[in-house]
């Protein structure tokens, strides 16, 4: 372990000058990947059903990965950075102009069902962080569902599926899946799209693989999804003190304007439900997270709901310590 630390030493600094490399280690056990992501390595995928994830590596100490498995291979470039000629938007994803405009035109096309986008605050950078709002023009009470997603900048995929999920919502209210509608008519659905509209900024023009937020006071970027109040700092496990590691959690809790910004929007509304995508790792993982054996009030009901929700596509359901590792 003393050795794997000194490398970590060396990535730190080294990653700041050097283009990094998405690396595919194979033949890793759940036991190895904790023990990376512990001693600081930037996993930014895990594959257990396949056997293998993918970690960043900077591109002048790739023969670092030979330390962690015998077997692996380095990525061709487009996987870990966008190509020059897609360097002005996301790829198969939604930029940050796509995702705009997709709003507004939802907005338009169904304002029966559908807000414009509204500001509820600024990141660190004084990017706007928005919301929007669905629901049908049935009247009562509808208790309000919390959606977001790209907390992590380079997880755009988790975009995606809010943008699929409002889509679907929308082409189905009229005489398409009864779903649709019975959401429609008896909740309130929110949408937060993109969570750290700075990180996500600047994975467009500069390579897409940064996570944190753009806050450098101390090091290389907070890890907004370490950054919530509950239990904040409870121990190393999972997020840590060392703002170059991947999972830094800032000087305190909320100590970020985007977490801010979540806290009290959610506040406000005071969702009865609330889903955070990410990508990727092939896992449904509800609270807590920050220690073993520990569950929340709701366990029967996310147990039921995670029953439902991985019934098709064979994620592992769970509580973080469950599905991996306890992260406070
Ligand atoms: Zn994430």
């Amino acid at each position: 372990m003393k050795y794997l630390f000194m490398t970590l030493a060396i990535l730190a600094f080294a990653s700041v000058v050097s283009a990094d490399r998405l690396v595919r280690l194979y033949d890793v056990s759940p036991g190895s990947v904790t023990e990376m992501i512990e001693e600081g390595y930037d996993v930014a995928n895990v594959d257990m059903r396949n056997g293998y994830v993918d970690i960043m590596l900077p591109e002048r100490q790739l023969d670092q990965a030979a330390l962690l498995s015998y077997n692996y291979e380095v990525l061709p470039r487009e996987w870990g950075e966008l190509l020059p000629e897609n360097s002005d938007n996301a790829g198969y994803y939604y930029s940050p102009e796509e995702n705009m405009a997709f709003w507004c035109t939802l907005a338009d096309d169904y304002s029966d069902l559908s807000d414009t986008p509204v500001t509820i605050g600024q990141s660190y950078e004084g990017r706007d962080v928005y919301m929007i709002r669905m629901t049908s023009e049935i009247p009562g009470y509808k208790p309000p569902i919390y959606f977001s997603s790209l907390i992590h900048a380079r997880e755009p995929g988790g975009n995606s599926v809010l943008i699929d999920f409002a889509m679907w919502l929308t082409s189905n209210y009229d005489g398409g899946d009864t779903r649709a509608a019975w959401i429609l008519d008896n909740t309130t659905v929110y949408f937060v799209p993109i969570g750290n509209p700075d990180g996500y900024a600047y994975n467009m023009p500069n390579g897409g693989m940064h996570r944190k937020n753009m806050n450098y006071t101390l090091g290389d970027g907070v890890d907004l999804n370490r950054n919530w109040g509950y239990m904040w700092g409870y121990d190393d496990s999972g997020s840590s003190p060392n703002p170059y590691d991947p999972t830094y959690r800032g000087t305190s809790a909320f100590s970020e304007p985007e977490t801010q910004v979540q806290r009290d929007f959610i506040l406000d509304i005071e969702p009865i439900a609330a889903m955070n995508y990410h990508s990727s790792g092939q896992w449904l993982i509800y609270p807590y997270g920050y220690a073993d054996n520990t569950y929340t009030p709701d366990q029967s009901t996310f147990v039921g709901w995670s029953a439902v929700m991985t019934a098709e596509n064979g994620y592992f359901a769970g509580t973080c310590p469950e599905c991996l590792y306890p992260v406070n």
